[in-house]
């Protein structure tokens, strides 16, 4: 099979969040033997760890309303049958981040994914590449199935929401930009409330769609969590599933990662704790006996940071630690650095992104936090499940399908939920947490089961490869 994935970030290229790792492991998985894969992503000014000696497949000029916009494709067969391919357009993707800066989106990101949309296809006639499956990601690749249909191109497509929350909706004008025919701008096409969306282009003009976790798939069909999309993916229910997430087990690994201060596995978990003593030194705080509360993540409301703020505001009066790493809405930005000044020894929050800081923390912490209100699936709670750090999780989307709450009847369990979302059952949550932490034998066999879970991507790619045959038949 010929498989192209098209994202807009994968790893170890470009990344903003967990779309990245995705795509990224993807690329790795679907190679193999009968497998030829391609991965189109857009060439950014801060795209890391690309090859010197790029092949130019040759160059491309699109027309983006009365203007000829010139570009160039770009590839290396990194391996043998497994091919990066790079949309270069220096005005469009030669910029200090991916989608925006801190105040905002860029103003023409329908543009720039448009252009990316358009050129992969050009990129695949160019290069003579016979496609039969085009897996893409999120928003950003939306209009590629509207453009295959449209250009009657015999290419399968599967569209993967990894969040229904970025939808991508822009006004009008861009179907003159990107000389979309006025005839898709109808409700049950692409218009979304006098808006054209690019998310829900993929979610009508794919010929299948998948989510990051059967429960999720399940929630976006519900007014509660459908952001508005729950009747058309209603309509096509049957064209969508929930195929999990996993980890890339050689990146997330604490016996091998470099990253950490002392590796462990399920025999020497006790050195675990020279992670929290050293994470401890490196940010001058006293973690000594004390449970540790990490936290890695985008701050944004989705993820629960406000009911954390409320629920810290006054967990942090009893003796325990706090340490959160993310970047995200200032407001919640500044609630955490107020909240450090009234607490300095007892809670860290550090603002930035940083891969080496984030690996820290979940080998050192002993719980790890995601109160988020929706997740689709969530990759912190299974990277610290990994690292027998047990996570504390609301009971939604790729969550409830990961965590276990510890049951004290059955004592089996992989980490502690809570359904409501609210301050005050995350709060009881954490309390339940510190509870276990101070029972050192149950603590440890939480770990064991938390350590002994399985979510790496090899079940996960079978799903998709077996839908894929499917697709080709049909
Ligand atoms: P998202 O909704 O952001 O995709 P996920 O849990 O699926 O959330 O994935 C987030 C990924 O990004 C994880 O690998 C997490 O460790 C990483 N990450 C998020 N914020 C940061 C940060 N500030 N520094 C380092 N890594 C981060």
């Amino acid at each position: 099979m010929k498989i192209g994935i098209v994202t807009s970030e994968a790893v170890p290229f470009a990344k903003s969040g967990g779309l990245a790792d995705v795509a990224g492991t993807l690329f790795n998985v679907y190679h193999t033997k009968e497998n030829e894969i391609y991965l189109f992503m857009p060439m950014y000014k801060t795209i890391k760890n690309i090859p010197s000696d790029l092949k130019t497949e040759g160059a491309i000029a699109i027309k983006i309303g009365s203007q000829e916009i010139e570009g160039q494709i770009l590839s290396k067969e990194i391996e043998k049958g497994k091919t990066l391919v790079l949309i270069k357009q220096d005005h469009y993707f030669g910029r200090d981040s991916l989608y925006g800066t801190k105040q905002g989106d860029y103003p023409d990101n329908a543009e720039r994914f448009g252009y990316f949309a358009l050129a992969v296809l050009k990129a695949i006639d160019i290069m003579g590449i016979n496609i039969d499956i085009l897996h893409l990601n999120d928003w950003q690749t939306g209009l590629i199935p509207l453009f295959i249909k449209d250009k009657r191109l015999n290419i399968k497509t599967l569209f993967t929401i990894h969040n229904l929350g970025y939808q991508g909706n822009f006004p009008p004008g861009i179907l003159d930009l990107l000389h979309i025919d006025r005839k898709y701008f109808r409700p049950e096409k692409i218009e979304f409330y006098n808006n054209v969306s690019f998310l829900k282009s993929g979610i009508v003009y794919s010929d299948f769609i998948s989510t990051v976790s059967p429960t999720y798939a399940k929630e976006i069909r519900t007014k509660e969590y459908g952001v508005g999309m729950d009747g058309i993916l209603n309509a096509r229910k049957n064209c969508l599933i929930g195929v999990l997430n996993g980890i890339d087990y050689s990146m997330w690994n604490p016996e091998t990662d470099k990253l950490i201060y002392k590796n462990y596995s399920t025999n020497t978990v006790k050195d675990k704790e020279e992670n929290k003593v050293k994470l401890g030194e490196e940010f001058s705080f006293d973690v000594n006996g004390k449970p540790l509360y990490g936290l890695v993540g985008r701050l944004a409301g989705q993820k629960g940071i406000d009911i954390l703020v409320d629920a810290l505001n006054s967990f942090l009066n009893e003796d325990i630690r706090v340490i959160i790493l993310g970047t995200g809405e200032k407001a919640l930005e500044d609630a955490l650095i107020d909240l450090q000044k009234q607490y300095p020894d007892k809670l860290k929050a550090l603002i930035k992104f940083d891969e080496v800081t984030a690996h820290k923390i979940y080998a050192a912490s002993d719980f790890f936090m995601m109160p988020s209100q929706y997740e689709p699936c969530g990759l912190g709670q299974l990277i610290s499940l990994r690292y027998g750090t047990l996570p504390i999780v609301r009971e939604t989307g790729g969550l409830k399908d990961t965590v276990d709450d510890y049951n004290e009847y059955t004592r089996c369990g992989n980490g502690i939920s809570f359904s409501e979302y609210c301050s005050d059952d995350f709060l009881e949550a954490m309390q339940r947490a510190k509870k276990i932490y101070s029972d050192g034998k149950l603590y440890k066999q939480l770990q064991q089961n938390a350590m002994q879970c399985d979510f790496s991507w090899k079940r996960s790619a079978d799903i998709y490869m077996k839908l894929f045959k499917r697709m080709l038949q049909s």
